[in-house]
């Protein structure tokens, strides 16, 4: 591992902190935080602190001993001053003299010293840093070091390997013991530079910012060329199935299998991402998966994202879906008696106060493949997708050198349940869409306004476009997958899909608005154009509904196919025959899903949008119309019952309200702002 230590960069941040009155222990705080922050092998998602002990002025003036430590909310890799909440550090000192402390006043007092009291909650471990007595303090759980600590010999390895340079702290949960364990271990050997705190992580210490940065990466090094003695194949092989199904046809699968029925409501449901590599394949196809993946987590605070075990899945072999399915459902149903039975276990033995969260994995290894992390947003599954990543490299490499042997369940159920670990998940209140995923075509008006109002109620979102830079920027806004699509070429739209399975696991909800407007008197237009005004607004709704459906009958869990259908399906204008008569097919197209797919739980509706500004309707249409009807361009846009312009904002609401419909199936919504000729009976 290298040090990313840049003096000029260093000396930069400096300045342009100092410009904004931030002080130098700040501003090189910053920056060795981001240093670590930004490499994964060192600190993933929350997994890391870093703290300096400085001085601070309160509201009147008075100078204070702090201590700046990093606040919950903060990402280490582009954390600012706001992300180190100062606290008065000699209160802090004296709780050390107590025997016990409850978690309530550990965050209570930390609270109450804090010289700016909307800061964030001081990280669980600020005390361990506050009764160091070093300046800087670095702390990560860096991938080689749990290496070497997760073996059932973890702390004489560490101790072989750091030869007396760092303590070691046994392990002890998170919190006020853990502080007491960690100052008594370093004044037992006041010359140590660091402390390594077995089955969980690092810390590094210094009188500078460079100084406890550059230990941290000498001391991990160590640890690397310590891993680098072990085995050059970690995992035998078992054998496979010689060809296997795709990840995006098992995705789907897995995605239903793992979403929590209820009975009449909707099911909760999860976004599955995909990841894949030589080393994810190696560990996953190892004979014996079934050991060494179900250990548990390499560093306890892991649990809350990833479970202590991940779920196993067979192979899944090209042709044999069906089987697979059984297989899958069967394995989700196994883990979550598992888990069931771990809770009442360890909640019993705690004094039965907790209350048991959902029994889904979050993360599920499928040998010949590679790995899927679940979660209900598409940033968690990545989160449990990227520790899960970490974990694999952890757990090769403690295989490789011994035997890989992290906490007891025991242990972590503590951690697992601790509000403290918990409350760094809330804030992330779930929507009405959380958890599903939504397919939208074309990326105009319409389009990416929908879109951003599905991806407002809380869904993953892919949305395709034959443009595809007008995909992928209606995609940036939302966070959400843009690709480049005709909608005509179903093999094009089979590619969309498959990306978007990858992606997030599925499909739920499906909005099949590309379309275009053709014009001619239906007595002389071409067959030519009539065809291609088909083969888009009635044949590529057909395409990508039959796709949408295939992967919502596997997952097995309904959803909600949307089209945009038009107002010439009902009351058609002259001369727009070209445009209407695909449309009205699809109206009776969107009917005929209804009436075949309602047992499956599988809703089709439409909606009815007229006179809206998009590429169908452009500005210069609208100038042309205006005028050719003797009035203004704001009367001709306004000219409903209601005498306001109908926008793509309105279209989208109606989309999304449809989407959430539950009873609601072979419906039209109309949005025109009132017209007595295009109603609806
Ligand atoms: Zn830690």
């Amino acid at each position: 591992m290298k040090s990313q230590w840049n003096e000029t960069a260093a000396r930069e941040m400096l300045e342009a902190y100092a410009a904004e009155g931030v002080g130098p222990d700040i501003a090189l705080r910053v920056y060795t935080t981001r240093l670590l922050g930004g490499d994964p092998l060192l600190v993933l998602h929350g997994g890391g602190n870093t703290s300096v002990k400085t001085r601070a002025s309160d509201d009147l003036g008075e100078e204070h001993e702090v201590i700046a430590v990093k606040g919950s909310g903060a990402d280490m890799a582009d954390i600012e001053p706001w992300g180190l909440p100062a606290v008065k550090l000699e209160p802090l000192r004296r709780l050390r003299a107590l025997d016990t402390l409850s978690d309530e006043s550990m965050v209570n007092v930390q609270r109450l010293n804090l010289l700016d009291s909307s800061a964030p909650n001081p990280s669980v471990e600020t005390l361990l840093h506050a009764f160091l007595p070093h300046k800087f303090v670095d702390h990560t759980h860096a991938a080689a070091v749990l290496a070497l600590v997760d073996q059932p010999d973890g702390e004489a390895l560490a101790r072989e390997v750091y030869d007396g340079r760092m303590g070691i702290v046994p392990y002890i949960a998170p919190g006020f013991g853990l502080a007491k364990a960690a100052a008594q271990a370093f004044e037992e050997k006041p010359d140590v530079i660091g402390l390594i705190l077995h089955k969980h992580g690092i810390f590094t210490f210094g009188e500078s910012a460079e100084e406890a940065y550059e230990r941290m990466i000498e001391m991990v090094s160590l640890a690397e060329s310590r891993l680098r003695q072990g085995r050059p194949i970690v995992f035998p092989p078992r054998s496979l199935a010689p060809t296997l199904a795709a990840a995006a046809d098992i995705a789907p699968i897995i995605r239903g299998a793992v979403a929590l029925k209820s009975k009449g409501a909707e099911p909760t449901r999860f976004i599955a991402a995909f990841r894949t590599a030589p080393e994810i394949v190696d560990y996953v196809n190892g004979a014996e998966l079934s050991s060494y993946s179900q250990r548990g987590v390499v560093t306890p605070d892991h649990i809350i994202r990833t479970k202590n075990k991940p779920l196993l899945v067979p192979a899944p072999e090209a042709g044999q879906l069906d089987a697979f399915s059984d297989a899958v459902r069967d394995a989700v149903a196994e883990f979550a008696a598992d888990y069931d039975a771990y809770f009442a276990r360890e909640n019993a033995a705690a004094g039965g106060t907790k209350t048991k969260l959902d029994s889904a994995p979050r993360v599920v290894l499928v040998p010949g493949l590679g790995l899927f992390g679940i979660g209900r947003t598409a940033k968690d599954a990545a989160i449990a997708a990227d520790l899960a990543e970490n974990t694999i490299r952890v757990v090769t490499d403690a295989e490789a050198i011994g035997r890989y042997e992290p906490l007891p369940e025991s242990d972590l159920f503590a951690l697992e349940y601790w509000s403290l670990e918990q409350a760094k998940l809330k804030g992330a209140v779930a929507k009405p869409l959380t958890g599903q995923v939504a397919f939208v075509t074309g990326a105009g008006a319409i389009g990416a306004a929908t879109a951003k109002a599905l991806a407002a109620e809380g869904a993953a979102v892919g949305i395709v476009d034959i443009d595809g830079e007008a995909a992928t920027r209606a995609a940036k806004e939302i966070k959400g997958l843009g690709l480049q699509c005709d909608v005509t070429k179903p093999d094009q739209v089979k590619a969309a899909f498959t990306a978007l399975c990858e992606r997030f696991g599925g499909v739920d909800i499906l909005v099949s608005n590309a379309g275009a407007a053709w014009q001619g008197r239906i007595g002389e237009v071409s067959d030519e154009l009539l065809r291609k005004s088909f083969e888009l607004n009635f044949f590529a709704h057909q395409t990508v509904a039959q796709e949408a459906v295939r992967i919502m009958l596997k997952q097995g869990t309904g959803g909600a196919l949307l089209f945009n259908l038009s107002k010439q399906a009902v009351n058609p204008g002259a001369n727009f025959g070209p445009y209407g008569l695909p449309k009205a097919a699809s109206m009776l197209l969107m009917r005929q899903y209804a009436l075949d797919y309602g047992a499956e739980g599988i809703r089709s509706n439409g909606v009815n949008a007229d006179r809206v500004r998009s590429g169908l309707l452009t500005d210069a249409m609208i100038k042309d119309r205006s005028m050719a009807r003797g009035v203004s361009e704001a009367e001709y846009m306004s000219g409903n019952l209601l005498h306001e312009e109908v926008t793509a904002a309105d279209v989208a609401n109606a989309f999304t309200a449809l989407a959430k419909a539950r009873k609601t199936t072979g419906h039209i919504v109309t949005v025109d702002g009132g017209n007595i000729a295009a109603a609806l009976r």
